[in-house]
């Protein structure tokens, strides 16, 4: 997800707020949760204490990292996609007067874990969206954005099960399971929340049995709330038909739904009929396979896919469909379709190349994307469904002014085709571990981005964002702005990234899940080089592909692709909240003195000296000032135009260094290079002896009355 700033709906007002308010990338990450217990920060129970004995330092031989196959990619995988584990062969209508849904699903599932199968999960997320009890909801209104967790009655959106039961071999139908299906709220005990719910079966699904069952259900469509809903004839739907939990290696993976994470499921074929409206334009994961009109006003859209982990829609009789196809030597072809509102007209080949950028940089880097299509949504103007991934399928978001020299809708655009790579291929656990697909992705959209929409200048919005203001003074950087800086400065602290994503504080769990990854895989970018990190990378995509990895699997991946132990760097960045920041603390430079009393001989009485020395002596205290350590340069500038480089460890919590050299320093600085793009406090990193204020003032103030001239000349527009 990357969350654009939605326009507020009158209704649903608190929750397009909340989102509102983490309006820089993706808001997944988790909310705390709402029971009155304190929230622990612990680490992932069960993973090891130290990542530096967790994983090996040197290359191994391919395989998974954990011992749990189901998680692993299957070595008896044919070509092309994986063997299906939860499949879903759905016939829906849309009933637009309604806003309701009526559908029916069969669904095949076959156990991937070592455990057998005693009951099933089903998640029923769009009960997160019927009343202000449940966990999405009252965590929502935890978040420091203002909203209340109200909701009106005819906003509200709901799931119900009609009918559940299991299939025969012989297709026949089986034992009717609906009565025992019952809500279940293993997370956080919180009664009121009907997001998760179980029931058990007759009988076990042992390892590798497969189960069949039918399930109908009606729902109805929430006003827009967390990227789905209706406004209007506009539709987008996801996380909208009753869907099973992840099955792991000792059984379901399934938590409730909470507002600030994503999903888990298993990958499988989907197999879609939608029945709108005749003349609405549908979009859907997958490819479309017929259109059948029934002759009364209705139109069934079948769309299929293998080797997904979901599906989401939308419709809505205002898309304008534009069609390109990406090629790309070394990368399978990809038909791109994009669903474009039509007073973004003229914006379609910057959605286009923006994720042909992506496709291409993320197949070289990573892996190829293997589907044949990937469709484009740019939602409807209010609607707040921008700005989402799903497989093959994803909701840009755009202006109808967007200045060129700015990143939107390129930034968007990329970062959600990028999720098609982390997230849909690599299919970690965005509810425990946010930071996996957000953060992966972050790192990789902003290295994308510094490649691709360049200059990209700052654009401030007023007017309810209508009016761009362009600041063609103010380009925006890689290392900070795409990265997050300034929003992983303030939070720093917030939570150890190890904590399941969904208990972090919801104020900055977008800068513990997005912001800090995106420092520390830049970072370590910056520390190994990219010709070290890219192959690791792609190390981990190529294993995990079509998988579930959990951190420790990155790691060791990591560990292995750069052949070195990166345990002491992983432990501060994942399992602590340490915070970085190296300073200067003292530099002087003055003629070398010598003052006392010395025997000019051995045998001599001392007598009083007091000598100058053609030279300088150099004094420099480089501190340590957090927590966190890591190696660092030091330099050292002289005024003859000579310098020293060293390197310090960083360990100590400071280390002298000092120099006789012929000429006076004039500045000294730690981490020159700017490798240590963690560092939370930059301005302390340099000091200079010839201070250059007046300067530097000059400088600034120049750039200032540029900046006020070119603001002054946007004004006059208005005039
Ligand atoms: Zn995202």
């Amino acid at each position: 997800m990357r969350a654009v700033v939605p326009s507020l709906s009158p209704s649903l007002r608190t929750l397009t707020l909340a989102m509102a308010v983490v309006s820089l990338v993706c808001a997944a990450g988790g909310r705390l949760p709402t029971p009155l217990r304190a929230q622990s920060t612990a680490p992932t129970p069960g993973a090891p204490a130290s990542l530096s004995s967790a994983v090996p330092a040197q290359a191994e031989p391919e395989g998974p990292a954990t011992a749990a196959p189901q998680d692993s990619p299957r070595a008896d995988a044919p070509p092309g996609f994986p063997p299906p584990v939860a499949s879903y062969d759905i016939d829906a209508a849309l009933d637009p007067a309604a806003h309701r849904i009526t559908g029916r699903a069969r669904i095949t599932f076959t156990n991937p874990g070592q455990v057998p199968a005693y009951s099933l999960r089903l998640h029923l997320y769009w009960n997160a969206f019927s009343d202000t009890g449940s966990s999405w909801l009252r965590q929502a209104a935890l978040d420091g954005s203002g909203a209340d967790g109200t909701l009106e009655a005819r906003d509200a959106g709901w799931q119900q099960v009609t009918a559940l039961r299991l299939i025969n071999a012989d297709g026949s139908p089986g034992p009717d399971l609906l009565g025992g299906l019952r809500f279940i709220q293993p997370d956080d005990q919180n009664a009121d929340d009907r997001t998760l719910a179980a029931v058990d079966l007759p009988a076990a699904v042992a390892p590798g049995e497969t189960l069949r069952l039918e399930v109908e259900w009606t729902s109805q469509v929430p006003r827009t709330v967390s990227r789905t809903g209706v406004r209007g004839r506009d539709y987008f739907i996801a996380h909208w038909f009753p869907r099973l939990g992840r099955f792991g290696a000792a059984g379901w993976e399934a938590r409730q739904f909470f507002a600030n994470t994503e999903f888990a499921a298993d990958f499988g074929r989907y197999d879609v009929r939608l029945t709108v409206p005749d003349g609405w334009v549908v979009g859907a994961t997958g490819t479309e396979v017929s259109r059948t009109p029934d002759g009364r006003g209705a139109t069934t859209h079948r769309y299929a896919q293998e080797g997904v982990h979901d599906f989401a829609w939308t419709t809505s009789p205002h898309y304008v469909e534009h069609r390109r196809t990406f090629t790309h030597a070394g990368l399978p072809r990809v038909e791109m379709r994009l669903l474009l509102q039509p007073e973004h007209s003229g914006q379609e080949d910057r959605h286009f190349s923006a994720t042909a950028a992506a496709l291409r940089h993320y197949g070289e880097w990573f892996g190829p994307y293997p589907y044949p299509q990937l469709t484009i949504i740019d939602p409807a103007w209010g609607t707040g469904f921008g700005g989402m991934e799903y497989p093959t399928l994803f909701t840009a978001g755009t202006r109808w002014l967007a200045p060129r020299g700015t990143s939107e809708p390129e930034g968007v655009t990329v970062h959600e085709a990028g999720h098609q790579f982390w997230f849909g291929l690599v299919s970690s656990h965005e509810t425990d571990d946010a930071w996996m697909d957000e953060g992966l992705n972050t790192f990789s959209e902003a290295r994308v981005g510094s490649l691709t929409h360049q200059p990209d200048y700052r654009v401030e919005r007023f007017f309810g964002g209508f009016l761009p203001w362009q600041l063609r003074d103010v380009a925006l950087s890689r290392a900070t702005d795409y990265n997050g800086l300034d929003g992983y400065r303030r939070a720093g602290r917030g939570d150890i990234q190890a904590t399941p994503s969904f208990r972090y504080w919801p104020g900055t769990h977008v800068a513990t899940t997005y912001f800090k990854t995106a420092l520390w895989l830049h970072t370590l970018e910056r520390h190994l080089g990219w010709e070290r990190l890219q192959p690791a990378m792609q190390r981990y995509f190529t294993q995990w592909r079509f998988g579930h990895p959990r951190p420790t699997d990155f790691f060791a991946a990591l560990n292995a692709g750069t052949g070195e132990d990166l345990g002491w760097f992983l432990q501060q960045v994942y399992r602590t909240t340490a915070v970085f920041d190296y300073a200067i603390d003292t530099l002087g430079s003055e003629p070398v003195r010598t003052q006392g009393v010395r025997p000019a001989r051995l045998a001599d009485v001392p007598v009083a000296i007091d000598r100058t020395a053609d030279g300088y002596r150099t004094t420099l205290v480089v501190r340590r000032l957090g927590d966190g350590v890591f190696p660092v340069d030091v330099r050292v500038r002289f005024a003859d135009g000579s310098e020293v480089r060293e390197r310090w460890d960083g360990r100590g919590a400071w280390q002298l260094f000092q120099y006789d050299r012929p000429a006076r320093a004039v500045s000294a600085e730690v981490d020159p290079d700017r490798v240590l793009l963690l560092d939370v406090a930059r301005t302390n990193n340099s000091r200079t002896l010839d201070p250059r204020g007046p300067t530097a003032a000059t400088h600034w103030a120049r750039q200032w009355m540029v900046w006020v001239q070119d603001l002054l000349l946007q004004m006059a527009v208005l005039v």
